[in-house]
């Protein structure tokens, strides 16, 4: 809770607006026929149907004027393009990684990287799998571990590491697998599904040491890498006063390879790469882009979305964008803190995680409580959030498959919205934990086998 009486103010733009996108709310009737017409399932609505979309901040960031400027700079050559030197370049510097390899978005490179890896038989652990590594691994028939600390299901606990890996867990799972059941180690930057939450250096240091030590390689999946090196350099005594540059270049240095959605800490719409220090799989890695994403030099985009792409890198590095950034998510929390809204604490780098359980206590997860929640926060305001728990990440049988957390995500687009639009934010949820009592479960009426949260269908419980 904030101190009484202390005033929440909003973090300081370091940027001023010079193309706008209208936006509005539309009426409570709209709403309803709009939810109607998605089967309640908030990924089938139209961007006209809502007024705040926190969805995702993935590929939702807004583009500076460089970015724009760079785009302009496109060299459409199908193979030699200097749009992916320069690429190249920027994360070759950035992580110290010498073999890149463009991909048109994260589960692309995800796809790449984990063919060559997963086997059945095998297993992959990661401190949290996202839906994708998860369903990824899961394909190619290997088995996703989770071993994130015990601190990060603690929903309330403020621990300022909640993405690290439980290294007792990890070398035991490593000591007792036969040779090659474990091919690669994965850590995800931050941990999006444990609610944006960083790894510090010192825990990744012990993992690289147990990785290697077992002969494993050790991959990142780094998407919001820069938000993780921030936190770092806040939180970890002895980063305090390091670039972000700089603690990326200790944290990459630890790893042996990553894979990266640009869409995140890129600030591009579209664009990811896996990175390696292994040059003969990035050899298998490129045979395989080319029959599925395009040239080893656009990996399935166009030439000038590289080149944002290299711009976006290097702005995400800069320290007032990230204190803005991350200040935003803090903003929000300290409102709804203010208000008593449960959410997992401390805020993580990219968004607010609704608890769900204690915010719908009386809705068992067979009622879907998540989904439940989602809706009502449409319902009140136009606002697009999305469940990440038993929907996501459960099988639907059994309630023992349901997720350690059961959470509802309000993703921060990068640089997009304002002030004021989070204040809205923070009363559309206010207003719906007032009447949580009366808030009723769903169920699914349509459930496809993979990523089901994506084109699932449900409906109200009748009362
Ligand atoms: C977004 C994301 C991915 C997948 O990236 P896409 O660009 O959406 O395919 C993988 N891992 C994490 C942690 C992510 O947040």
């Amino acid at each position: 809770m904030p101190v009484p009486g202390r005033t929440i103010r909003p973090p300081l733009e370091p940027f001023k607006a010079k193309v706008i996108e209208a936006i509005r709310v539309p009426t409570a009737e709209e709403r309803e026929a709009a939810l109607q017409r998605a089967g309640f399932n908030l990924f089938n609505l139209t961007s006209d149907d809502v007024f705040i979309d926190l969805l995702t901040d993935s590929g939702t960031s807004a583009m500076s004027d460089r970015q724009w400027a760079a785009m302009m700079l496109g060299d459409e050559t199908y193979a030699g393009s200097r749009n992916f030197a320069h690429f190249e370049s920027v994360v070759q510097e950035l992580t110290g990684f010498p073999y890149v390899i463009p991909a048109h978005q994260g589960r692309a490179a995800e796809n790449l990287l984990f063919t060559q890896f997963a086997r059945p038989g095998t297993t992959i652990p990661n401190n949290m799998h996202f839906d994708t590594t998860r369903t990824h691994v899961m394909r190619n028939g290997a088995r996703a571990v989770n071993l994130a600390i015990p601190e990060a299901y603690q929903v309330d606990l403020d621990f300022p590491f909640k993405g690290n890996m439980d290294t007792g867990r990890l070398s035991e799972l490593l000591r007792s697998a036969s040779a090659g059941e474990v091919p690669l180690v994965m850590m995800t930057l931050t941990n999006n599904t444990g609610g944006g939450q960083p790894v510090s250096l010192e825990n990744l240091t012990e993992v690289s040491r147990i990785c290697h030590t077992a002969g494993v390689p050790l991959y990142l999946d780094m998407c919001r890498w820069a938000e993780n090196a921030y936190f770092v350099r806040l939180r970890e005594p002895a980063q305090q006063g390091r670039s972000i540059r700089e603690i990326g270049r200790a944290i990459f240095d630890l790893a042996d390879g990553a894979t990266m959605s640009a869409k995140k800490d890129g600030l591009v719409n579209i664009g990811g790469f896996v990175a390696t220090r292994d040059p003969a799989l990035a050899d298998r890695m490129k045979e395989e882009l080319i029959v599925f994403e395009g040239f080893p030099t656009y990996g399935g985009l166009a030439r000038r979305d590289l080149e944002a792409a290299s711009v976006g890198l290097l702005e995400a590095t800069d320290l007032a964008y990230l204190e803005h950034r991350i200040g935003q998510v803090r903003f929000l929390a300290d409102q709804l803190d203010a208000e008593g809204v449960p959410f997992l604490h401390p805020p993580g780098g990219h968004g607010i995680y609704l608890d769900v359980r204690r915010f719908l206590p009386h809705l068992p997860v067979q009622q879907l409580p998540g989904q439940a929640l989602v809706v009502e926060l449409y319902r009140e305001g136009a606002v697009r959030t999305v469940e990440v728990g038993g929907i996501m990440f459960g099988d639907g049988e059994s309630p023992e498959s349901a997720p350690a957390l059961e959470l509802v995500r309000l993703a921060i687009p990068r640089r997009a919205y304002s002030s004021a639009h989070l204040e809205y934010v923070a009363g559309v949820v206010a207003a719906v934990f007032r009447r949580r009592a009366a808030i009723r479960g769903m169920k699914m009426t349509y459930e496809p086998e993979r990523l089901r949260h994506f084109t699932a269908r449900f409906a109200p419980l009748s009362g």
